[in-house]
């Protein structure tokens, strides 16, 4: 599903070129849960968003279901993203002047679906997470593990064949975190293919594979043999 060749990420100044991906080569085949570990700093967000395609590599390869992602204009690229990738992000970034039901139901807007398939689309989400009673609320007046609820619901709503989460439980408190972790194992039984990033051992032992990055570049890619 997703094949990373020779990915080199950096950035130039006048006198030198900083390196913040360095000959990074990845496969992620469909149904898998990948979490990646590393320190801040590692190039855990900047590898996110080459797979998520909102940041393009400096040099290298990038095959997603076998279609050349660095050969692409930006349009396509976006195209791609929006058919077929959700993206979840430590900060939550819901839309502050939209209630819930209006935050999940953005992306199927973009992606132009039918009034009442956005509708029956998003009652579905907001009942699996419990979040009917909140729907015409406003993401201030949620607490973090609600807000982050929306923003499962808004990545998932457009039914993506890859999640990507950004430190998703980043923000929130443990058993917060947990249940999020639930969905996400969830989730993936259904046959979403996931990355993660995390800080957390405990909450990387929900997926099925651990990534390493280490100073921009892999420097591990162990199995996870006894799952949570
Ligand atoms: P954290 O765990 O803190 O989120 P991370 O592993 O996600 O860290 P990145 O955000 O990918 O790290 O950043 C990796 C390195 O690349 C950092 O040193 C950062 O300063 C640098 N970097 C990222 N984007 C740019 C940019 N546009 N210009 C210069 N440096 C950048
Ligand atoms: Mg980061």
């Amino acid at each position: 599903m997703i094949k990373l060749q020779d990915i080199d990420k950096y950035v130039d100044s006048r006198f030198q070129r900083t390196f913040v991906l360095k000959g990074v080569n990845l496969n992620v085949e469909q149904g898998e849960f990948v979490t990646i570990m590393g320190p801040s700093g590692a190039g855990k967000s900047t590898l996110m968003n080459i797979v998520g395609m909102l940041d393009e590599p400096s040099a290298g390869e990038y095959y997603f279901f076998d279609e050349p992602v660095h050969k692409m204009k930006e349009k396509q690229k976006s195209d791609m993203h929006k058919n077929y990738i959700g993206f979840i992000f430590q900060a939550y970034h819901l839309i502050d002047e939209l209630t819930v039901y209006e935050n999940i139901e953005t992306p199927l807007l973009y992606k132009g679906v039918p009034g009442a398939q956005r509708k029956s689309m998003v009652a579905e989400l907001l009942d699996r997470f419990n979040m009917v009673a909140k729907k015409d609320l406003f993401p201030e007046q949620l607490s973090g593990g609600q807000q982050q609820l929306v923003g499962i619901a808004r990545a998932i709503v457009g039914q993506p064949k890859l999640l990507l989460a950004d430190e998703p439980t980043g923000n929130l408190h443990s058993d917060q975190g947990k249940q999020i972790m639930e969905i996400f194992k969830k989730l993936n039984d259904e046959g979403i293919t996931i990355i993660q990033v995390t800080h957390s051992e405990e909450n990387a032992r929900f997926g099925k594979r651990i990534v390493r990055v280490g100073d921009g570049a892999i420097v591990a890619d162990e199995q996870v043999t006894v799952n949570v």
